[in-house]
């Protein structure tokens, strides 16, 4: 029996994932990405992402984030590649602690742990933080951190060497007169025709389907410090401290210096529109300051800490913070695959896992990441 013939466009977390496992369930899949796994203007570019169970009461995240947590143990494992690195993530709370209450109940259902700790308790563990205007404190413990570009790259290598073929390429898919696609066109100028395509084109989306997606997925900057600690200090590094999510009005969260690049700090706050291919990515000097304010806040050695690396980059915003996984309205054979929306890195192989079945006919994609739900949506980054 002959194989299907599946184009994937984008090699990001969504795109190589769905790839790899594709190519595991016999399929003939081409691969391709314009400028290659992980690159840096790619949503899963850089270099970690958080990895954790906490979910709210969002229960298909919870079951994907423990599959995936799963199979980035596993096949880290089998490829001796270290993907995942286990941390724990300390969750402060400001204020309202629902999100953690909402989730322990779910993630304890799948086996998972979390403690909240006493607040004294707290500060002996921790004494980088100062937990003075925090209400409640809870350790994830299986929660950790993802090697970004690095997991990209090896899924990408990994599903080369399964037989997967992949090509650096831009791609134009061509419709004929039902609004179907009938080919893809290359950027050195061949065509490409597939059984199925599907496209994983995180921010460059609302570009490439204007008409289905528009202004449904909004696309906004991003920005990422690594602030240097201070001489002889190990506190802030892996290993002497866990990943960190400070849950407020703008919600930070972070990774401890990994390969000594200094501590991460991300804003969660939605930046303004960015365009993924053109736009510069010169962090701004007012976001840099209100993250060094709260950085001397809240872990007060690093109060004179000076910026030594950052990163702008994006997430793609679906209006309800969902995931969008289904098919084109009008081209039955196309999937299209994004609105990670500032949380989806982690899930990766298990996303892929799920795409992978619904492209070949074994799962139907949930209506709550439908394409229609996008429609008339005007959602725009602030
Ligand atoms: C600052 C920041 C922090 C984040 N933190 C976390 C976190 O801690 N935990 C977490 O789970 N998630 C996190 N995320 C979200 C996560 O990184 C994204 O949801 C995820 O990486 C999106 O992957 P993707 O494959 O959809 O998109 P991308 O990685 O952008 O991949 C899309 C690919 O498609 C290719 N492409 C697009 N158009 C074309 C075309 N026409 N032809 C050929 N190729 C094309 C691009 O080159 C690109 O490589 C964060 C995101 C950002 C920006």
């Amino acid at each position: 029996m002959t194989q299907p013939h599946i184009a994937v466009i984008g090699a990001g977390a969504m795109g190589g994932w769905t790839a790899w496992h594709l190519q595991q369930k016999g399929a003939n899949v081409t691969l391709i990405d314009a400028w290659g796994p992980g690159h840096s203007r790619a949503s899963s570019g850089g270099e970690t992402r958080l990895i954790r169970g906490i979910y709210g009461q969002d229960r298909i995240y919870v079951e994907w984030s423990i599959r995936a947590l799963e199979l980035w143990k596993e096949l880290g494992k089998r490829w001796q590649e270290s993907l995942y690195h286990h941390t724990g993530l300390l969750w402060m709370f400001v204020e309202d602690d629902d999100y953690a209450k909402l989730s322990i109940p779910v993630i304890e259902e799948f086996g998972l742990t979390v403690d909240q700790l006493e607040l004294a308790d707290a500060q002996k563990q921790y004494p980088q933080v100062n937990f003075e205007d925090v209400q409640s404190v809870y350790l994830e413990h299986s929660a950790g951190y993802l090697k970004a570009r690095h997991a990209c790259r090896v899924v990408c290598e990994q599903f080369q060497k399964a037989g997967g073929v992949y090509q650096q390429l831009g791609v134009d898919p061509e419709f004929n007169d039902r609004d179907e696609i009938d080919h893809l066109r290359l950027s050195d100028g061949s065509t490409l025709t597939a059984d199925q395509y599907v496209f994983a084109c995180g921010p460059w989306l609302p570009k490439l389907f204007p008409d289905i997606i528009g202004t449904g997925i909004s696309v906004s900057r991003q920005e990422v410090y690594y602030f240097g600690t201070p001489a002889g200090v190990d506190l802030f590094d892996t290993g002497q401290f866990p990943a960190w999510l400070n849950y407020d009005e703008p919600l930070y969260y972070g990774v401890p210096s990994v390969d000594r690049r200094g501590f991460k700090i991300c804003d969660d706050s939605r930046g303004p529109l960015i365009d993924p291919t053109h736009d510069s990515r010169i962090p701004s000097e007012t976001r840099i300051e209100q993250a060094r304010q709260f950085l001397g806040h809240r872990f007060p050695l690093l109060k004179d800490a000076p910026l030594i690396e950052s990163r702008v980059c994006q997430y793609s915003n679906s209006p309800d913070g969902h995931l969008v996984i289904d098919r084109h309205p009008h081209s039955e054979n196309t999937w299209i695959i994004g609105g990670g929306s500032g949380h989806s890195f982690k899930l990766g192989p298990a996303l892929g896992e799920h795409v992978s079945q619904c492209v070949m006919g074994a799962a139907e994609p949930n209506a709550m990441f439908s394409i229609e739900r996008l429609k008339d949506t005007n959602s725009s980054g602030s």
